[in-house]
């Protein structure tokens, strides 16, 4: 069972989840929690960090939001023994989530779950600090935003439980943002292939590699509400998802930057340094646009979209290779947007891009840049535009409530 920070914000909200844990328990599973920090509290200890230096070093910027955690799973682990059972909280470390060196997004490398399993054979109900492990250099380590959803995953793998239940402050994964479009659907079921997409292009309710490991590790996620009971939506393979409707869902973020790089010389090579140099600084860059210059020998303009977190990083490692390229001119900005729509459906079907353009167009907002996969595509706009795109596609999709495509559930 995992915990979000808005399911343990407040002591009375740490205390119903430590109800809930008690009762599953009681139900006679064995039960591991684990828990993210409080309501904002990572956000907070970012800003504590960004008052102190204004380039906090990875390592004891990694020591500082590890706390986050920690706070939450003492408490619950208190509330848990007051309801009578024995509870017991662990850091990462403690935990034995080993991670590789990368700190603020470092990947698990391994779960020796072996303290887990003791303290289980105990009975004693185990919380686990999410969003942490410790490295192959026995450094703290923390996973990315949104991490705890991939310590959970991680553990319930390593673990072979039966569910790992991803308790949040909605009752599932829906059509889109519920807190964008009100009528969005809860699908009670998603594959993992739709999922990946939909992390991938903004959906934050699972973290991306938490469905990345669910995939690989065949581990079956339950995202649920942790307020309001009744079934949430699984993530399941495809072969045991009913066939999909065309599109299933619009997803959208604003946490993205783009970059343009101006003057690229036109050569072999030029892109392989640009974004050999993006990969070695640890930059995860998505949509990438070049243009063919008109000419032999004329300069290319080369774009980009990276997450916002990646920025400094990205400008670092780029100004190293414009001097050794000759690039005249590095841009960047902040105020894009991304919507994107997501469907297995869509994989066979013509004619979706196109209605994709005419709803945006529609509304005249301007696609800046386009890309697709075999399920997926996404246009760069404007981010002010970004919740008007999302009605709209949402809309002209028909898959909010009352919409034309039914969700029929797991087989
Ligand atoms: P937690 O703190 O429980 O990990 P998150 O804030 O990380 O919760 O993720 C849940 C939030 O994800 C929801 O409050 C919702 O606003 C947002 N969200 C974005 N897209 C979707 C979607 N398609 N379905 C459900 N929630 C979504
Ligand atoms: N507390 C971390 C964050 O805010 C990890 C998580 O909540 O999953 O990103
Ligand atoms: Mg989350």
């Amino acid at each position: 069972m995992k915990f979000g920070g808005t399911s343990v914000a407040d002591a009375e909200r740490i205390r119903r989840a430590a109800q809930r844990i008690v009762a599953q328990r009681e139900a006679g599973n064995r039960v591991v929690a684990v828990l993210s920090a409080r309501g904002q509290t990572t956000d907070e200890l970012i800003a504590m960090a960004e008052e102190v230096s204004p380039t906090p070093d990875r390592r004891e910027m990694d020591m500082l939001l590890s706390t986050g955690e920690r706070i939450s799973c003492a408490l619950c682990a208190m509330a848990i023994n007051d309801l009578g059972h024995r509870a017991m909280s662990l850091t990462g470390s403690q935990a034995g989530i080993v991670t590789d060196t990368s700190h603020t997004k470092a990947r698990i490398l391994d779960v020796r779950a072996d303290r887990i399993h003791e303290a289980l054979t105990e009975d004693r109900i185990v919380l686990v600090a999410g969003f942490q492990g410790v490295s192959t250099s026995r450094d703290v380590t923390t996973l990315g935003r949104g991490g705890s959803d991939t310590t959970a995953v991680a553990v319930a793998a390593a673990l072979g439980a039966e569910v790992c239940e991803i308790y949040t402050d909605v009752a599932g994964v829906f059509s889109a943002d519920p807190r964008i479009v009100p009528n969005a659907r809860k699908l009670s079921v998603v594959s993992f292939e739709e999922m990946l997409e939909m992390a991938a292009s903004g959906a934050k309710v699972l973290q991306l590699r938490s469905v990345e490991y669910a995939r690989n590790h065949s581990v079956r996620i339950h995202c649920r509400s942790s307020f309001v009971d009744g079934p949430g939506t699984f993530v399941l393979g495809e072969d045991e998802t009913m066939e999909r409707p065309l599109v299933t869902a619009v997803t959208h973020s604003t946490d993205e930057a783009r970059i343009t790089l101006l003057g690229v010389p036109d050569r072999p090579g030029a892109a392989a340094r640009i974004f050999g140099a993006l990969a070695d600084s640890g930059c995860i860059v998505d949509t990438i646009i070049q243009n063919e210059p008109l000419g032999h020998g004329r300069d290319a303009e080369v774009s980009f979209t990276i997450p916002q977190e990646d920025l400094a990083e990205a400008q670092r490692a780029l100004q190293a290779v414009a001097g050794e390229l000759g690039i005249a001119q590095i841009d960047t900005d902040r105020q894009i947007g991304k919507v994107s729509i997501v469907g297995a459906g869509m994989r066979s079907y013509p004619g979706v891009a196109a209605k994709v353009f005419q709803t945006l167009a529609g509304k005249g907002i301007n696609i800046e840049m386009i890309s697709t996969s075999p399920i997926k595509i996404s246009c760069v706009i404007r981010a002010e535009a970004v919740p008007q795109a999302v009605q709209a596609l949402h809309g002209a999709f028909e898959l909010g409530v009352g919409g034309i495509e039914e969700d029929h559930g797991p087989r």
